[in-house]
């Protein structure tokens, strides 16, 4: 999901974590790039990996040697004693 807001609205969303705010609009990902006039919003279909254990597409399935198909969240939890 792609958010074009100004200076405030950005300030805002980044102040709040853009991970949080991705998982409260259930997308994958939410990118902030610089808006020029009012607030937008687009959706697209993710290009990330879906995470083989909770299904979430998110950028880093795929970059942990040994945990292939798992994302860093899942990786956490599984490590976890
Ligand atoms: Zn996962």
């Amino acid at each position: 999901m792609t958010v074009c807001c100004n200076g405030d609205d950005a300030a805002l969303l980044t102040e709040f974590d853009l991970e949080q705010f991705a998982a409260l609009c259930i997308v994958s990902e939410v990118k902030l790039p610089p808006a020029i006039g009012e607030t937008t919003v687009a959706a697209q279909k993710s290009s990330r990996l879906k995470c083989q254990r909770c299904r979430n597409h998110r950028p880093s399935v795929g970059t942990h040697s040994g945990y292939a198909g798992r994302c860093q969240r899942c990786i956490s939890v599984v490590r976890q004693p």
